[in-house]
């Protein structure tokens, strides 16, 4: 077993852990955004997030709602970011993160103009729009 967070779901290497239950399991990231950045992951493998059985992805969920919760207490903060990334380990991961600053997940995008503001992305053209919408639209059905 080579993937770094099996083998922490395994017990065979170790972690901060929070949080584990039969199926899930939380402990803290060793490169933190934030003190209390906390990942939340299947113990079984799964690639991405959508690779996920819809119930393991609920209970992937609900736990990082009790944890929200709980780092808003413990890290004095207003708001948690959950975001999957699928970046640095090929297994799926939320990363929770106390939010200490608007930009703690910040895409460039949004940082046009500077780390103090919250830049819009400009907008695409209503054709293209329409475009993207009924593409989605047809690989949904
Ligand atoms: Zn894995």
């Amino acid at each position: 077993m080579s993937c770094l967070f099996c083998r922490i779901a395994a017990g065979e290497l170790p972690a901060h852990r929070i949080h584990e239950d039969a199926e899930v399991l939380a402990f803290l990231d060793l490169h933190p955004i934030r003190p209390g950045h906390v990942l939340v992951i299947p113990r079984d493998h799964h690639v991405w997030f959508e690779d996920m059985p819809e119930p393991l992805a609920a209970r992937v969920m609900a736990v990082s709602q009790r944890l929200a919760r709980a780092l808003k207490a413990t890290e004095g903060v207003e708001r948690v970011a959950m975001v999957f990334t699928g970046i640095h380990v090929p297994h799926a991961h939320a990363h929770l993160v106390p939010m200490h600053h608007l930009h703690d997940i910040s895409s460039a995008a949004y940082l046009a103009n500077g780390l103090d503001s919250y830049s819009l992305p400009p907008q695409l053209a209503p054709a293209e729009m329409s475009a993207i919408a009924e593409r989605l639209r047809k690989a949904l059905a």
